[in-house]
């Protein structure tokens, strides 16, 4: 059931429902602005800007066109040069003006429908990129090839779409049209002083001038950043976010706490059975959860700690802390195999102090689950590790005390509230591995309270990392054959070769065959599109040392623990992200032996991937990486967010609004305290804010009005 206001139904429509969308095209758009489980909406072809311009102004003639330029020009047509009627060969067509010449060339394109566009002797408007070839101008398929009539029914300047394999950006602009078409006149949610000073168009205006730019100079990204239609709309969206973040905050406020910690003993227990000393960054860590949980204000902490820093103990001691309080905790991995891994080590241990753990995942299914929710409901599990399953409806606990959220960033905002509102005073501890530089940490986290692990755990070694051209294939071989040999194992990446898991996949196991015609049984596959249990077996047999090779696309990433392992071999390594690699390399160094991360790449190198690349070589700080990767790539990389398909923001680019962000977070702190139902006008307002940008959890906890 939705609550969503009526006036925004024409905007969360289909995509399939606006005028000349047919089923073939429908299915596209789908692809393109989709995801998984819905439809492109109606909203999605709004929020999908053009990132560039084409203006239908000339430039002047052919001799003074810039070259590199998407321009229009004005010609004559004055030869065809048809290529082999069987061969490779492009068409070419010469057109003219007084100025000079530009070859215009066609690569499969039917001969009789090029002659007709381009009758020698016409004259014709085209546009497209203006390139250098060989010392001649020439312009490869021009976007537009237009008759003096039909010139001038074009705007001024077209838009042009990042593009799908069959709708052209032409195609695309046209659904956009009729998606503006459908834009109704929304409520002004933002302060009217606010907008003034700013210039800030209203939100159907600055759609409507982005998809429509006056000139083609304002749809330059470097233009664009700063210009006010798109500021606004990234306002917004920053707004929505920090909105939804006040309310949740809000309401923790307003629901006491209860005090979830016990005489000691359990904890001291479980300290006890670890295999190693807390360092004294998880000493303190403890300290200020244990206080946070002792106090009758609800815990809303954040435990930021790199890769390898021992946050899962920390986990562990927390909730028994809740369950000496004589409740139960439950912890939330992002992934199937974390999930599980948690589960391996922490089972052990909570068995041994007498108490039961359980795990919970969404393959778990019939009898077995039927148990599992019976045993959480009456209470006689204490501890359960989980998936998203944990916060599904039929999920219910006797009393929980404490959610714990591992890799926090892979789950969005209303996961999170979902977990927390599980029980009636949830003390809640979210742990993150990216070190998130602080303007992020306040988009994602509002203000929660931090804890930091800035210290390793002693005797780990230094992780040695190497830049290798994929050319030297052999010597990488080799190395991997002498670890092995030594009693080592490897993780070997392959590359994220398209976004596409499809292609991913088809690497791995091309160089899975590969290294298996070398080293034989020792080499074992994982990927994402293994299912759960064989993930399972591939990740235990390499735990386990019966394979000692790993060949994984990135599934591998998060949180898995091997201290066996030693060497990291990431093919293209370039076509990663900084924060990514960072966690891959965080696989490794986790033993007594000294660890060596290879990363592969194929040249040449572009300068900025060089930087990252020699990055990576100079420093293990997280820290550093990542601030790194934000001011090299922007905030979807650092969180990863990108290549989890999670929600991020679709408009707000943080490099670029960084500025916005604290005025949002005021803006909506000062509108939650003022009415923190959000009943007023502006309130209502700022209801249909949060639904249009797909913040509503966060209506939920303040009910429907
Ligand atoms: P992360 O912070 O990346 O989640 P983990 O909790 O997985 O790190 O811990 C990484 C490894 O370090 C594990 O093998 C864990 O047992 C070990 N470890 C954790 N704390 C300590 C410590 N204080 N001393 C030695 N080893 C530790
Ligand atoms: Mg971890």
């Amino acid at each position: 059931m939705s609550l969503r206001p009526a006036i925004l139904n024409p905007l969360f429509a289909p995509a399939a429902s606006l005028p000349g969308v047919g089923p073939k095209m429908a299915g596209l758009l789908d692809r393109l602005l989709g995801e998984a489980e819905r439809p492109a909406r109606v909203l999605d072809l709004l929020f999908h800007l053009p990132h560039g311009g084409i203006a239908r102004d000339l430039k002047g003639s052919i001799a003074e066109a810039p070259i590199g330029e998407t321009l229009t020009l004005k010609v004559r047509v004055s030869e065809h040069r048809p290529g082999l009627q069987r061969g490779k060969a492009p068409y070419r067509v010469l057109v003219e003006d007084d100025s000079g010449d530009v070859l215009l060339v066609f690569f499969n394109m039917p001969r009789d429908r090029i002659q007709k566009l381009l009758p020698i002797g016409s004259e014709r408007y085209v546009s497209g990129k203006l390139e250098l070839w060989d010392g001649y101008r020439q312009m490869v398929h021009p976007d537009r090839i237009l008759d003096e009539r039909s010139i001038r029914e074009l705007p001024a300047v077209e838009a042009v779409y990042g593009l799908t394999e069959g709708v052209s950006s032409r195609v695309l602009g046209k659904f956009v049209a009729a998606a503006l078409e459908r834009v109704p006149a929304l409520p002004e949610w933002q302060d009217p002083a606010w907008l003034a000073r700013n210039g800030f168009p209203a939100f159907a205006e600055a759609l409507g001038r982005l998809h429509r730019p006056a000139d083609a100079a304002e749809t330059d990204p470097e233009a664009s950043a700063a210009s006010p239609p798109r500021r606004r709309l990234a306002y917004d969206e920053l707004l929505a976010s920090q909105l939804a973040l006040a309310l949740v905050r809000s309401r923790m406020r307003r629901q006491p706490g209860r005090s979830n910690v016990g005489d000691g003993r359990l904890v001291a227990k479980l300290t006890d059975t670890l295999a190693f000393a807390l360092t004294g960054a998880q000493e303190r860590a403890l300290a200020d959860i244990r206080r946070d949980m002792a106090s009758d204000k609800r815990m809303l902490r954040l435990l930021q700690g790199d890769v390898g820093s021992g946050k899962t103990a920390v986990a562990l001691l927390a909730m028994a802390s809740a369950i000496e309080a004589g409740r139960q905790a439950a912890i939330m991995a992002p992934t199937e195999i974390l999930a599980r891994q948690h589960f391996e080590r922490i089972e052990p241990m909570v068995r041994k102090a007498g108490l039961r753990a359980a795990l919970l995942t969404g393959r778990d299914k019939g009898q077995e689950r039927r148990r599992v929710l019976l045993a959480l409901a009456e209470g006689s599990i204490n501890i359960v590790v989980g998936t998203h399953a944990l916060f599904q409806e039929e999920v219910e606990f006797r009393d929980l005390g404490l959610a714990v959220v591992d890799e926090q960033h892979r789950f969005g905002v209303h996961q999170r509230l979902a977990l927390g509102a599980k029980g009636a005073a949830v003390d809640m501890l979210v742990m993150t591995a990216t070190p998130i530089p602080r303007t992020l940490a306040l988009t994602y986290f509002g203000d929660m309270d931090v804890s930091v692990l800035d210290e390793k755990p002693a005797g780990r070694k230094p992780i040695a990392t190497r830049l290798v051209s994929a050319e030297r294939m052999d010597e990488v071989i080799a190395a991997v054959g002498r670890a092995i040999a030594a009693g080592d194992r490897v993780y070997w990446v392959c590359p994220l070769v398209a976004e596409s898991e499809v292609v991913d996949l088809a690497a791995a196991e091309d160089r899975y065959a590969e290294l298996r015609g070398i080293f034989g049984d020792a080499v074992g596959l994982m990927h994402g599109r293994l299912g759960g249990r064989e993930k399972d077996t591939a990740m235990a047999r390499f735990a386990a040392g019966e394979t000692k090779v790993l060949v994984s696309t990135t599934v591998i990433e998060v949180g898995v623990d091997v201290p066996e392992a030693t060497v990291m071999v990431i093919e293209h390594a370039e076509r990663f992200g900084l924060a990514q690699l960072h966690q891959l390399r965080g696989r490794i160094g986790r033993g007594e032996r000294p660890s060596t991360c290879l990363l592969l790449y194929k040249g040449p190198l572009g300068p900025t991937a060089k930087a990252r690349l020699e990055m990576m070589r100079e420093t293990d700080d997280g820290f550093r990486i990542a601030e790194a990767d934000l001011n090299l790539r922007g905030e979807g990389e650092v969180l990863g967010t990108r290549q989890s398909g999670l929600p991020g923001f679709r408009l707000a680019r943080l490099e670029l609004d960084g500025d916005l962000l604290t005025a949002a977070r005021d803006d909506a702190r000062l509108a939650v305290e003022r009415d923190p139902r959000l009943a007023s006008e502006r309130g209502q307002a700022l209801r249909v804010l949060l639904y249009l940008f797909e913040r509503d959890a966060a209506v939920r906890l303040i009910g429907a009005g």
